[in-house]
């Protein structure tokens, strides 16, 4: 299979977040078939909440990677890396969590299952996936054939503000492209 760009996003709220997404971009250049190629700064984001109730903010990352196996099985790894951060999947939907990787885009595949939708059904509501991804990919094509740059609204971007620039994963890590 011919390796494709994918863009997955990463978020977390609980424990030490900043460390579960630095642990979580390792483990993805650690993943077969799958190369890094960039990563974006951190931002913070306050809580989606489905019933008002109060939760830590999020960090988030978005990255691209070159990727060969085929999405379902990316998503497999994905959900594998979450589990091993320790992700429970009893929680509400939209309750805190530990780390979450959502794949964004896989190329240019399109499909709705409900298992695995891409593009992923509500980036291009999430300031906290297109702040990201403006910063790595302003010419991307999204959903509906708008570019980054112009799906992201200027009210948008207020819910999301920087935390550290790349390389934000710490000096301690063996791996300095983050
Ligand atoms: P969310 O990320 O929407 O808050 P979860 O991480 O709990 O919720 O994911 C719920 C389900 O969404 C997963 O079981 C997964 O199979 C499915 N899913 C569908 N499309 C995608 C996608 N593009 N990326 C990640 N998960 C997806
Ligand atoms: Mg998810």
């Amino acid at each position: 299979m011919e390796a494709e760009s994918a863009y997955i996003a990463l978020g977390g709220n609980l424990g030490d977040p900043r460390q579960e997404i630095t642990r979580g971009v390792e483990a993805i250049t650690r993943l077969p078939r799958c190369e890094l190629e960039i990563c974006s700064s951190l931002y913070r984001s306050p809580p989606l909440t489905a019933d008002g109730g109060q939760q830590p903010d999020y960090l988030n990352a978005v990255v691209r990677i070159r990727c060969s196996a085929p999405p379902a099985v990316l998503l497999g790894q994905l959900q594998g890396i979450e589990a091993a951060a320790g992700r429970s999947r009893s929680g509400p939907r939209w309750g805190p969590r530990i780390l979450d990787l959502d794949l964004l885009l896989y190329g240019r595949v399109s499909q709705r299952e409900s298992w695995l939708t891409l593009p992923h059904p509500e980036m291009m509501q999430r300031s906290f996936v297109l702040v990201p991804l403006l910063e790595i990919a302003p010419e991307l094509p999204l959903p509906g054939e708008i570019r980054c740059k112009t799906a992201l609204r200027p009210e948008m971007m207020k819910g999301c503000t920087l935390v550290a620039p790349p390389p934000w994963g710490g000096a301690h890590e063996k791996r300095e492209a983050f």
